[in-house]
């Protein structure tokens, strides 16, 4: 027997974690269909193909179709009418035929080709309803094209178990949508770090590396097994046994350290007004959820409270806005799961990579700086309303907060208020027993809104800060962008200044500030955030058991004297190395009993 040669490829480690499983290549629209010459006999069969594909996805439409009219989505039917009329359009067809018969190509080629010609004549006219109606014709051929393939493009959620993905880029509802169990790590060619589909993998345990490039892996005949290294960014394919056999020791050994820390931490349960120690620290340590399949774990991982509900996922799973009574069932469930503790709900935060295809307005030029979030909820007041009330309606079961996304003036506070109080005016006059207003916050995440938080303190009840935004947009740096990730940087000097004017203008108007982004969730800047003033600290389940730990472990006097020193420094590298070392010196020899190996590849395999 021939032995297997190893094969190395290379990316960003997005999600931490190792993973070991059976590689699956998911065949993305964008992968070109090879220019496969067909013999004269073998075309009329080729054109049989392509009606063929047609019929199918003509006749999943209509069927998809049916069911939205039948559950009242009015946007989505008419998008899906659009679809139909795109694959009934008989020149394109005819035209596809003759060149199937011209060119002697596949139709997947010509399709293809088609396609591509179709998105450059939109293009061209620099127009957002072309635009719009380019987004249509790609949605459906991408349909056709998965027929023509013989539907060889599994759908993420048919791969099977302990599988490894391959693909070209994945979406943040895609990421909600897979089960733990089948996809064990994903690997794509593009992506950032920081982006929404980051986070909810980040937030499911799955290992992710970005930015890889396939082109070894396209050329290999048979791929039997990989191993993504998430803490690394390396992929190994058909790995030896002696290679498997240390990666099986070390995702053992990360299982067991995580397992253990959340063993030890989690049932610690806080008094009710936070998490109050001996070191003097008080803050709580509450969880960021997308997804309401993870409410169950809210209580594994011994939350203190839910300090981001990423409401906008309930609409990017449904691809429609779901109803105020669809809305009510699930925030009452969320407010029922965590039993008087606060539960902030955050109003959709639609835009950018997380939204539906029949939003109206069509796609923007730079949607980062577009009608995002509350911009995007003042236009559209009707839904916006709908989900004020949804949520009021649940506050009567517990201790909820209503929070707004993407507050760049005062003005836009005030208008989301008056929604809240319509809103309850409503819902009283229909006789609801709204006893009193929720607290409502709004997110600090533009830099507009960091300068004026004494304005917006005295207007609301809390500040919640979204690094993961107030970084992009102080540092002009999108987020998603992975060529790009380098200046993306949390240390830089500029980013922590803006984070110490937020804190000191909310304690001078006496208003609580959390922090939700990601670096909360990094265990290297909590005594930073700590000495910062930070009240509440909300990240992913996953991460509670070592942030918490790291609180319990970090002294008052300590996080203020190191923020200090943080503060005198003038680079972003000495500012994360410092964290870095400290995290090493104290934390991590906390957490084993013993010091940390030097090798910083695995120096926080804890989480
Ligand atoms: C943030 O920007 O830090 C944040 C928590 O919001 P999101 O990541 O959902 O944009
Ligand atoms: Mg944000």
């Amino acid at each position: 027997m021939t032995k297997q040669q190893e094969v190395y490829l290379e990316g960003h480690p997005v999600s931490r974690g190792i993973a070991i499983g059976i590689p699956i290549v998911l065949d993305s629209f964008d992968t070109k269909a090879p220019e496969t010459r067909l013999s004269d006999d073998a075309l009329e069969g080729e054109i049989t193909r392509y009606r063929r594909a047609l019929k199918k996805s003509h006749d999943d439409i209509v069927r998809l179709k049916g069911e939205l009219a039948r559950e009242g989505v009015k946007d989505g039917v008419s998008v899906l009418e659009a679809h139909l009329q795109i694959i009934q359009d008989p020149l394109l067809n005819e035209q596809i035929e003759q060149e199937i018969r011209g060119t002697k190509r596949t139709a997947e080629y010509v399709f293809q080709v088609a396609i591509e010609r179709f998105r450059k004549k939109f293009q061209a006219l620099h127009d957002p309803f072309f635009e719009q109606r380019f987004e249509d014709v790609h949605d459906i051929s991408k349909r056709v094209l998965a027929y023509l393939r013989d539907m060889k493009r599994m759908h993420l959620n048919e791969v099977p178990m302990n599988s490894i993905v391959f693909t070209h880029s994945l979406t943040p509802s895609e990421a909600a949508e897979v089960s733990r169990e089948c996809v064990q790590a994903f690997v794509t060619q593009v992506g950032g770090s920081m982006s929404h589909t980051a986070i909810v993998t980040k937030a499911k345990g799955i290992p992710y590396v970005a930015n890889v490039n396939f082109s070894k892996l396209n050329a290999m005949h048979s791929i039997t097994m990989a191993i993504v290294d998430g803490l690394s960014g390396k992929i190994i394919l058909n790995p030896t046994e002696k290679t498997l056999a240390q990666y099986r020791e070390l995702k053992a050994t990360m299982t067991m350290q995580v397992e253990e820390l959340k063993e030890k931490v989690v049932n610690t349960r806080p008094p009710s007004s936070g998490n109050r120690a001996q070191n003097g620290i008080q803050v709580r340590l509450s969880a960021n959820v997308e997804l309401s399949s993870d409410f169950e774990l809210l209580s594994q991982y011994g939350a203190e409270g839910v300090g981001l509900f990423r409401s906008e996922y309930l609409v990017l799973q449904r691809g429609y806005f779901p109803s105020e009574e669809e809305q009510f069932g699930i925030y009452k469930d969320l407010v029922m799961h965590m039993q008087g503790l606060p539960v902030v709900i955050r109003a959709f935060d639609i835009g950018v990579d997380k939204v539906v295809c029949n939003l109206k307005g069509g796609r923007e030029v730079n949607p980062a700086l577009g009608c995002r979030a509350i911009r995007f909820l003042l236009r559209e007041k009707e839904l916006f309303k709908a989900q004020i009330r949804a949520i009021l309606r649940a506050s009567l079961l517990g201790n909820v907060r209503i929070l707004f996304p993407m507050i760049s003036n005062l003005h836009e506070l005030m208008e989301a208020k008056q929604i809240v109080h319509e809103a309850e005016a409503e819902l009283k006059n229909e006789g609801h027993a709204l006893l009193s207003s929720p607290k409502l916050g709004c997110m600090i995440e533009v830099p507009s809104a960091a300068l004026i938080v004494d304005l917006l303190g005295k207007e609301c009840d809390f500040l919640s800060i979204g690094t993961n935004d107030l970084i992009q947009y102080a540092l002009a740096v999108d987020r998603d962008n992975q060529q790009t990730a380098t200046c993306y940087n949390s240390t830089q000097p500029g980013v922590l200044r803006l984070l110490r004017m937020i804190t000191s203008a909310a304690k001078n108007v006496a208003v609580p500030v959390s922090l939700c982004g990601e670096i909360a969730s990094d265990p290297r800047f909590v005594p930073l955030l700590l000495g910062l003033g930070i009240t509440e600290l909300s990240v992913s389940c996953r991460f509670l058991p070592i942030i918490k730990h790291c609180v319990q472990h970090i002294k008052k006097e300590y996080a203020e004297a190191l923020t200090e020193q943080i503060f005198a420094m003038k680079s972003a590298k000495e500012i994360y190395e410092t964290l870095a070392h400290e995290y090493l010196k104290n934390m991590a020899v906390a957490m084993r009993g013993k010091a940390m190996p030097t090798n910083t590849q695995y120096d926080f395999t804890m989480y």
